[in-house]
Formats: structure tokens, sequence, C-alpha cells
């Protein structure tokens, strides 16, 4: 038969997608499931972004895009990186690509081979370490701990750096656990990075319109001393409930923006033309639509988080952004895992084990609030009698 290449046995997965498709099946047998496992807005795009990509397509918008983006939705990005974080940027140094994901593959690959290190968040978004893996490149964790409300040590990852470290991957707010990096930590670092010139930095922003509490975000682009080796990640699936559209960008450091532009003329050669025009729709027009939905995640964070304290065995940090909670359930005496499939085949409540992001998020269930606030309700309601 088929042999296949060696690598395929180290790339991982995201077990989100499995646990929605149990969930779907469930579902479609007639039962009663409410969702709390999957990772994006229960909102439907804004109207005016559908619209403009709808135009896109009858106004014959069919073919090829440069493969790093139409020049004016790099200037939107621009436009909004500086409105909302105060930065300058080149548009030139924009890539737009098909979701947040692809960024962090080729910025992976681009430094990972055998030899050298990779840094990346544990629990945190198991694509990182997968493709870390697939590169052949040496995994090495960032603890993340509750009693840091799940904020990285700056310290900690300074320790962790050696001649084989290449790329360092952070994110603020974060997958899975909501945890908001505060702004002394990441001051720490960037200072810290001065002595490893080698390193470069990965931040995956996606969740930067997402934080609650009076929290401003931080981004990486406001430290110009590592502008030369920053990729910053963000894009529009989460804050304009845009998953299933498939776009998103990071900000390259001038010597990277070829290799990556490489990267994307061989893989997709360049992200779908009408959606690249919604993109634009999304950034130059009204941001109210964001605005409200924020304002709606924060009242069911603090729904949430509520309740799910109010459980037996249970407590749960604030959940400063992005739009989960990842309660510690060990006073529950279930393992993650346990936890996760009584939830959804006893409760019919879809989670996500912590142990899905990491071998340290043992302890831990993720809940995605970006469901309704009744559902949210009737699904603790569920648990607390099956507790
Ligand atoms: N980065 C983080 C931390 C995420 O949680 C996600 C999605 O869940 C992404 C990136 C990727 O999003 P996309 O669907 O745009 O590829």
């Amino acid at each position: 038969g088929m042999i296949f290449a060696d690598s395929l046995s180290r790339l991982g997965t995201e077990s989100a997608f499995t646990i929605l498709a149990r969930a779907q099946k469930l579902a479609s047998e007639g039962r009663d499931i409410i969702n709390l496992g999957i990772g994006q807005p229960d909102f439907q795009t804004p109207d005016h972004i559908v619209e403009a990509g709808i135009k896109a397509l009858r106004d014959g918008h069919h073919g090829y895009t440069p493969a790093n983006g139409l020049p004016a939705l790099r200037e939107a990005v621009t436009a909004d990186l500086h409105r909302r974080h105060g930065v300058e940027v080149n548009p030139d140094n924009v890539v737009v690509v098909p979701g947040g994901k692809p960024t962090m593959f080729f910025a992976v690959l681009m430094f990972g081979q055998p030899g050298t290190e990779i840094m990346y968040p544990n629990p945190g978004f198991p694509i990182y370490e997968s493709v870390i893996r697939y590169s052949g490149a040496k995994p090495v964790p960032i603890a993340l701990k509750e009693e840091n409300d799940f904020a990285f040590s700056a310290e900690e990852v300074l320790a962790q750096i050696t001649p084989a470290t290449r790329l360092i991957i952070i994110n603020s707010p974060a997958n899975p656990t909501g945890g908001v990096t505060p702004r002394e930590e990441i001051d720490k670092l960037v200072a810290g990075l001065a002595d490893h010139p080698h390193v470069a930095l990965m931040s995956d922003e996606i969740y930067s319109n997402m934080l609650y509490g009076g929290r401003e975000h931080v981004s990486l682009l406001q430290y110009p001393e590592i502008r030369d080796r920053l990729i910053m990640l963000d894009g529009w699936s989460k804050t304009y409930a845009m998953t299933g559209w498939r776009l998103g960008y990071a900000v390259w450091p001038d010597a990277a923006v070829d290799h990556v532009t490489r990267l994307c003329i061989n893989d997709h050669s360049c992200v779908n033309a009408a959606t690249q025009y919604a993109g634009i729709a999304a950034l130059n027009g009204p941001q109210q639509p964001v605005y409200d939905m924020v304002a709606e995640f924060d009242k069911r964070r603090e729904v949430i988080v509520r309740e799910l304290n109010a459980l037996q065995g249970v407590t749960c940090t604030d959940a400063a952004g992005a739009f989960y909670a990842f309660p510690n359930i060990t006073g529950t005496g279930m393992t993650s895992a346990e936890a996760q499939n009584l939830f959804l085949d006893e409760a019919g409540v879809a989670t996500v084990a912590g142990t899905s992001f990491g071998e340290w998020g043992e302890g831990y269930v993720r809940f995605s609030y970006a469901n309704s606030t009744e559902n949210i309700l009737e699904a603790i309601a569920r648990i607390r009698k099956l507790l």
C-alpha cells in the first residue's frame, strides 16, 4: 500500500473539531445538545460586510489578487492598527492569508527544523504544538498557570531560551484560558529579548478586540525595538464573526516578507477575492457591531464565571479576554477528559477537555460562551444536577 512521509505521524489536530462532530452527531440522533465547545462567535457576519462580498462577486472580482493581498485591504489593516493600537505599520509588511492559522503554519515552517527549538503556550491553541512537531523542531512549553491568571511569566520564558531557540509564540488574550498577559510582563519579555537577538517572536493577537473589565489590549507592535523580528497575527474570524470566510493577516518583519509571500504563492496563490473585499468593508465600515458583540460576550462572561464558581468542586478565574472560561474541575474528582465526556454524554453539553490544549491543561475544561445566556444557564443547570 501507500507509504506516507514520517512527518505526518507528528502532525496533531484541534480536538474542538472532533467534539463538534460528536455533538452534531448526537444532535442529529435527536439529542438536545448545548454547544459550549466551539471557538467561534454565535453571531452572523454584519450585513454590510456580507453585502460587500456579494457586490465584489457581482462586480466581476473573480480573478487572482496579489499573493500578499489587495493593496486596499492591506491599507485598511494599517489604518485599523493605527486606530486601535496607535502604531504606524507599512502596508508592505502586511500579508493577508486565509485565516489565522496559515500565519502560524508559515512562521513555524520558516524557523523550525530538526535541531531547533520553538516555545509555545501550554495550555494553548493546539495547532502551535502540532505544527512545531511537524516542522521537526523541539516544542518547548511555556507554562500558563491559574495562580498567574494564566498570564505567562517573562522570567520563565527568558530562562528557557537556548542557542537553538528560533521562535517564541505568545497569545494574549488567550485560547483556551481567557487569560490576558499584563503590560509589565510584556515589557519584561521585550527587554529581556534584547540579549537574544537570534530569537523571533510571534504574537497571536486574534482576540485583540475581546477584553473585559476595562482592560486594554497590549499589542507587541507597540514595541519598536522588536519590530525587526516580530510577527503579529490577527484577523477577521473572531472580531467580525467571519470564521467561515477564511481571512487573516500578519505584520511581518522586512526580512521575512518575501519568504512568507513565496510560501503563499506555493500554497494558495491568494485569498478568495470576494472575501478580501468583505474584509475591506469590515475594517473601513462601522465598528458598532463589534462593540455590541463584545458587550454581549461580557454579560455572558459574568454569568458563566459566576455559575461555574457556584458548582461543587469547580473554581473559575474571571476570564479577562477572548470568549472562553477555563474552570478548574479537580475538586470534582474527574480528569478533564472524564468531565468533558460526562458533560456531553449525560448532560448534552459540549465542552473541550483542558488536555486538548496540552498536557498542562489537565484539571481544566474549556467552556466557550459563544452561546446565548439562556443556553449557558441551562447547560450549567444540567451539569449541576450531574455533579
Ligand atoms: N489563534 C487562536 C489563538 C485561535 O484560537 C484561533 C481559532 O480558534 C486562531 C488563531 C485561528 O483562527 P482562524 O479560524 O482564523 O484560522
